[in-house]
């Protein structure tokens, strides 16, 4: 049996679908017991789902200047 602790280090490999098969089993076993771990993955579910909704972060600024060096040497003539 998993404990809570095992559970919350297996949680982002569940939701990203990368625990094998046995893993899962026995995860939704522990879910299926544990209300406390129904709720962070509950949780942790939400903040995936936001996370993957926010717009990309602009580059920091030292990153734009870089490119938009790089953008006008390509540009000069010759
Ligand atoms: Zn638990």
């Amino acid at each position: 049996m998993l404990t809570c602790k095992e559970i919350t280090a297996l949680v982002t490999d569940y939701l990203e679908g990368k625990l094998p098969f046995g893993q899962r089993v026995k995860f939704w076993m522990h879910m299926s017991m544990c209300g406390n771990c129904r709720r962070y993955l509950r949780q942790m579910r939400a903040t995936v789902k936001l996370a993957g909704q926010l717009p990309t972060a602009p580059p920091p600024p030292e990153v734009r200047d870089a490119l938009r060096k790089a953008f006008r040497d390509r540009k000069k003539p010759g």
